[in-house]
């Protein structure tokens, strides 16, 4: 069931960065808000990776970018609806701390680019930042260093 909000029911359009579930969008859906309302250093950094990635025979998809703060609040009431306040912070960050409203963070699917990208990632700057999230990527480090040590969960 949706969470209700005062005076309306929201529902996440693509205009919030929505992307239904099970979908993969590409880096390159500059007409998707997810996409274009990135960090343009993130973006090109992804993009830069996935170029290397074709090469290994690896497709990177994005099943999340850019979130608006009211999507970030849904989909955050919507876990906790379903598995309860303390599992769903470890998952869900406020609209507040997000990296994903920021425009800061990108989720990447499927497995088998997931394990690339926390394989090669960092040779872009990139790197996996909370250990519960192999699927969640920001730019972390410069170019060829190694990543930070990653946080816990979206709650540490
Ligand atoms: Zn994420």
């Amino acid at each position: 069931m949706p969470p209700v909000f005062p005076g309306a029911v929201f529902t996440p359009s693509a205009d919030d960065g929505f992307i239904d579930d099970g979908v993969q969008v590409s880096l390159w859906d500059d007409d998707l808000p997810a996409i274009s309302r990135l960090d343009p250093e993130l973006l090109a950094a992804m993009r830069a990776a996935e170029a290397r990635a074709a090469d290994d025979g690896i497709r990177l998809g994005v099943t999340s970018g850019w979130r608006s703060a009211a999507y970030q609040q849904w989909l955050l009431d919507d876990r906790i609806a379903s598995v309860g306040e303390e599992t769903a912070r470890a998952y869900v960050a406020t609209p507040e701390q997000s990296r994903h409203v920021s425009g800061d963070a990108i989720d990447i699917g499927p497995v088998d680019a997931q394990y690339w990208l926390i394989s090669y990632g960092s040779e872009f700057g990139i790197c996996q930042t909370y250990g519960n999230e192999p699927w969640h990527f920001e730019l972390a480090t410069t170019p060829g260093s190694e990543c930070p040590p990653m946080r816990t969960d979206a709650n540490g």
